[in-house]
């Protein structure tokens, strides 16, 4: 009886073995997402950040293949167990009996389960707190950024073309942003015109080098974008 055991014993110690290298895998993908993050300032490498994101995935993937399986061999070593205790002189067949625990409890995992983890969401949760640091606290109480940047980001429209913007820049000195080709042809065209935006109480002749990039906004339509074109939209 013990012995029959141990088969699944040294599996079972394998597998933890394992497990402990994914947790080491899983953490060195967080460390070099960070040091990519820290050395990258302001424009995201969204190409490796995906490589990155795909990898932790595959990690979590692993270690939940390892967690079915470690599931599986308790629950076959209780069925067996229970069977020698009612019948001493049965002969049970462990491995068949392992066979259908491993059926029962291994299933598919998806890749939305896999996103759903707290581990996924946390390491996601890191990488937008970098690229969005003031979106950080809307995050904390709704973790689906895709849906928050649907529902609650506005983006701006141009006070001329009364279009969304799509290359936003900012007037420097009162915040308020436009189309760049929009305002910059507002300006070439009319001379001595003020901040567009009604009631803004910038009162200065708006200049070309009043106008800066608007980075935020430029962020939150390239990461809709993104989201736009993983949905297949
Ligand atoms: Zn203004």
């Amino acid at each position: 009886m013990a012995n029959s055991f141990g088969l699944m014993d040294k599996t079972t110690e394998q597998m933890k073995k394992v497990e402990s290298y994914i947790t080491t895998g899983k953490e060195m993908t967080t460390d070099l997402t960070e040091e990519l993050l820290k050395v990258s300032d302001d424009s995201a490498p969204q190409d490796e950040l995906n490589i990155l994101k795909d990898v932790m995935l595959q990690h979590l993937r692993m270690q939940q293949n390892i967690h079915q399986y470690l599931q599986a061999v308790n629950i076959a070593k209780m069925k067996i167990s229970s069977e020698c205790e009612s019948d001493e002189t049965s002969s049970v067949s462990y491995s068949s009996i392992l066979e259908s625990s491993l059926k029962e409890t291994c299933q598919e995992i998806t890749s939305e389960a896999l996103q759903n983890t707290p581990d996924y969401k946390t390491f996601t949760a890191m990488i937008d707190d970098y690229l969005q640091p003031e979106e950080a606290l809307v995050k904390e109480t709704e973790l689906d950024d895709d849906m928050i940047l649907t529902q609650t980001v506005v983006i701006p429209k141009d006070p001329i073309s009364q279009k969304e913007v799509s290359e936003p820049v900012k007037n420097k000195f009162c915040g308020h942003t436009y189309e760049k080709t929009t305002i910059l042809q507002y300006i070439g065209k009319n001379k001595h015109v003020r901040c567009p935006y009604i009631g803004c109480s910038n009162a200065q002749v708006l200049k070309r080098d009043h106008l800066v990039e608007n980075s935020e906004i430029k962020r939150l339509l390239e990461r809709r974008h993104r989201q736009q074109e993983r949905e297949g939209r």
